[in-house]
């Protein structure tokens, strides 16, 4: 478990928790694959066998100092993988938190989550709120889905291990009427394709009719040109899917790893707006 330097306004991280290292979700926008974790992740992924032994310790000796704070699992990487089926490190990880009584926050793209449903009722209800956030924050357990599109094609080509979107909504409608917290990560949107006005309503009205509390959007940073980068992989996928937006990809990000700023103030202007609209907010708290 890492400490962060300081708590995120968006994910309001006190603590982080990665189980897996590495992702076999290979999302070809992701920003941590490159040389480290080469083309396919999933080669590259290892399981962090010790993680339940020194979380004990560690909670053990935070909750001696008081220092109750939000674990964010997973901050890097997604803490229901496929592996996470067999190897039940998430769930392990979440039944130590249980009993040192910390809060989380879970953010994923899978539909395995519903599996812990259980113990995140558990955390909801006996966490040890940080002081700071106890008049404004009464739940133990926060759990986000991230989405680039709600367009199963579109997911298929961008982040091919996730579960497909449509199952994800129905993950997230599931969280949320099963009384939790939940909202919804919308980032990295792809642009022209995920971010066009249509695309933009139909994910809003998707989220809302969930009962999506909450809703952060934001645009794409692309890194690198070496074979296993996010630019180079995403530049090829629209080469290959997309090719008419090749050009406008190509002005965006030869010289840049984010779009320019008049993209993104008109980026942010319209997600106000559909927030506003569909009345999600933007915040957890
Ligand atoms: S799920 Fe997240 S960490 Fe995993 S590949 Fe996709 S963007 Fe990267």
């Amino acid at each position: 478990m890492n400490k962060t330097k300081r708590r995120d306004p968006w994910f309001l991280d006190d603590y982080t928790i990665n189980p897996y290292s590495g992702c076999s979700f290979n999302c070809l926008y992701c920003y941590i694959r490159g040389s480290k974790y080469g083309t396919h992740m999933e080669e590259k992924l290892s399981v962090k066998t010790n993680a339940v032994a020194l979380l004990e310790k560690q909670l053990s000796n935070r909750t001696k100092k008081g220092q109750y704070g939000i674990i964010v699992i997973s901050s890097a990487t997604d803490p229901y993988l496929q592996f996470e089926k067999e190897e039940q490190l998430t769930r392990q990880i979440l039944e130590v938190v249980l009993q040192y009584k910390f809060p989380v926050h879970i953010i994923t793209k899978s539909d395995l989550v519903v599996r812990d449903f259980d113990l995140l009722h558990r955390i909801n209800e006996r966490a040890i709120i940080p002081a700071d956030l106890r008049d404004r924050l009464p739940y133990g357990t926060i759990i986000t889905f991230s989405f680039s599109t709600v367009d199963d094609r579109i997911g298929q080509i961008f982040e091919p291990g996730a579960t497909p979107p449509s199952r994800r909504l129905n993950t997230l409608e599931a969280a949320l009427q099963d009384g939790f917290h939940s909202g919804v990560s919308l980032m990295p949107l792809l642009p022209y394709i995920t971010d066009t006005g249509e695309h933009l309503e139909e994910m809003f009205r998707s989220f809302q009719h969930a009962g999506a509390r909450y809703i952060f959007p934001a645009t794409i940073t692309l890194f690198g040109n070496g074979p296993a980068d996010s630019k180079t992989l995403v530049l090829r996928a629209v080469a290959k899917h997309y090719p008419h937006l090749l050009e406008k990809y190509e002005r965006f990000f030869t010289q840049s790893y984010e779009v320019p700023k008049y993209y993104r103030d008109a980026f942010y202007k319209k997600t106000r707006e559909l927030s506003a609209k569909y009345g999600l907010k933007s915040s957890i708290i």
